[in-house]
């Protein structure tokens, strides 16, 4: 069993309410209209019940969210924005990550060196093909990806198995 996920944030844990899996929710922090992205966001669909549930499981949760501001104003809006979602207490750890793809793959050796953990007892979950599932199985880590109606703005996206609908068929992948 894995001991350890990392999750992306949006498009995975929490996505716009107005577009849910339509629309690349990145619009939600584009439109200068908007001055609390929060109030436009909502938890994706069983991700609060499957969270607790991988909680109780014992597995390590943390959350890899990209982020291009610089580090301290991003850490401080990822942190925000947990917290207004309640998932403060479920993750053992939170990240703002690099706004390069390969940033969440660097975060994810470096946790796992720490931590002590095998690349096997591993797996990142991500709407992303280039920011989450490819930086992961690149350096020999599982990785599903949620399927969306984005999802195939990258070609390769194609060629990949593990994908899910909603994060509660997660289960048969850990
Ligand atoms: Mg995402």
């Amino acid at each position: 069993m894995k001991k350890i996920i990392f999750f992306d944030g949006d498009g995975t844990l929490w996505y716009p309410k107005k577009t849910k899996y339509s629309k690349h929710p990145v619009w939600v922090y584009r439109d200068k209209r908007i001055k609390n992205h929060n109030n436009h966001l909502t938890l994706t669909p069983s991700a609060l019940e499957v969270i607790k549930k991988l909680k109780s499981m014992g597995i390590i949760m943390v959350i890899l969210s990209t982020n291009p501001s610089p580090p301290e104003i991003a850490d401080v809006h990822i942190k925000n924005r947990v917290k207004h979602f309640d998932l403060h207490e479920l993750f053992d750890e939170v990240y703002a990550t690099r706004p390069y793809p390969d940033s969440k793959g660097e975060f994810i050796l470096s946790i796992l060196e720490r931590l002590k953990i095998n690349k096997s007892g591993a797996l990142m979950v991500g709407d992303s093909y280039i920011w989450d599932y490819e930086p992961a199985k690149k350096r020999g880590i599982d990785a599903i990806l949620i399927k969306s109606d984005y999802m195939h703005e990258h070609n390769d996206v194609k060629n990949v198995k593990d994908t899910i609908s909603q994060l509660n068929e997660i289960f048969k992948h850990i």
